[in-house]
């Protein structure tokens, strides 16, 4: 790096290795395109293009230093109004000392007071007036940072393909299951992966493939509701957190989702060809079946194994032992 005069920043690092390490077409020829002595700016450009959650983090470090930087300047102002208040009463006390040395008072005296009073007073305002419009403007740029501290916390939970929640957002929600006795016991994990991605990526190309996979990602909200847990986990793979009452009901559910996927046209907006269909295999895991989070997803994971062993677009329920016994739950 140093020959190449890369500064030695993590980010340079990251980007470098990531360099001679993939094999993503796009990012070696944009890499190698750049030339010998690239400069900062055109590393920071490829590096936003192909490591966004770095340029993400240094952009969410800006932010909190200009918040640091706006409570600083609120301090300065707060000791600002009350040294200038100090002031205003320091010129009170000492006119009360006066008043009460003098035995008579002349009304020289008095207007002088007035005088000295009433200016000092405006002043005083004045400052003070001043001082709260510059103290609502740093409130304002404030909340103005906020939002944008807000916006990076939303984009770092996000995949931008589908713009569902992303493996981030889905490591914390699957945590959250065993919080509770409550909640493990009513909720379910899903994981759906679609079925020979790499056959209609093959066929359709990589971008026909990203606009189906947030077709599907659609599809999945609308059939569950906004309000259900979605995540994209990995190239086409989805994680739901169900709230069922029973197993029936979770794959019921399950059911419709693959029916409804499977029986949707995929058609291109733009040149109106047919891409066919597509199937989904399900894995489906009771959070009370499982001890953990861990356990939880293996087991789905393990039964979205199944659901591809077998032959593919169906769904697969994990079932303890005794209910298998039992013969007790659909497949
Ligand atoms: P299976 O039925 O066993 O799931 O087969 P599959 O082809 O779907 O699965 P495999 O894991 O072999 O391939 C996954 C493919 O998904 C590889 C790649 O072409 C595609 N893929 C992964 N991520 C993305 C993405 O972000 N965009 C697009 N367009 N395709 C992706
Ligand atoms: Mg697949
Ligand atoms: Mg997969």
């Amino acid at each position: 790096m140093r020959e190449q005069g890369i500064s030695s920043l993590p980010r340079n690092y990251e980007l470098v290795y990531r360099f001679l390490n993939t094999s993503n077409p796009a990012l070696i020829r944009e890499f190698a395109a750049l030339g010998p002595r690239p400069t900062q700016p055109q590393l920071d450009e490829v590096g936003l293009k192909f490591l966004p959650h770095l340029h993400q983090e240094r952009a969410v470090d800006n932010t909190l230093e200009s918040v640091f930087e706006e409570m600083r300047k609120m301090i300065r102002l707060f000791r600002q109004d009350r040294s200038m208040l100090e002031k205003y009463s320091d010129l009170l006390g000492q006119t009360s000392a006066r008043m009460s040395r003098k035995g008579e008072i002349s009304l020289d005296f008095l207007d002088d007071l007035n005088r000295v009073l009433s200016s000092a007073t405006a002043d005083t305002m004045e400052k003070s007036k001043a001082i709260i419009g510059q103290m609502v403007e740093r409130a304002s740029e404030l909340d103005r940072l906020k939002s944008e501290l807000e916006e990076y916390k939303r984009l770092s939970s996000t995949d931008p393909v589908t713009r569902l929640s992303n493996r981030r957002a889905f490591d914390t929600r699957l945590a959250a299951i065993y919080d509770s006795p409550e909640t493990a016991a009513r909720q379910a994990l899903l994981i759906a992966d679609i079925d020979h991605f790499k056959t209609f990526n093959d066929t359709w190309g990589h971008q026909v493939g990203d606009r189906v996979l947030s077709t599907t990602a659609a599809i999945i909200t609308r059939t569950l509701g906004s309000e259900t847990f979605v995540a994209r986990i990995g190239g086409e793979e989805f994680a739901i957190v169900l709230e069922t009452a029973s197993v029936e009901q979770a794959q019921t559910t399950a059911e419709r989702l693959r029916v409804t996927i499977g029986s949707t046209p995929f058609r291109d907006h733009n040149d109106g060809v047919d891409h066919g269909r597509l199937t989904i295999s399900l894995g489906l895991c009771m959070a009370a079946d499982a001890s953990s989070p861990a356990h939880l997803y293996k087991r789905a994971d393990a039964m979205l194994y199944e659901a591809k062993k077998s032959g593919r677009n169906q769904v697969r329920t994990y079932a303890p032992k005794m209910k298998r016994m039992l013969g007790l739950l659909k497949r």
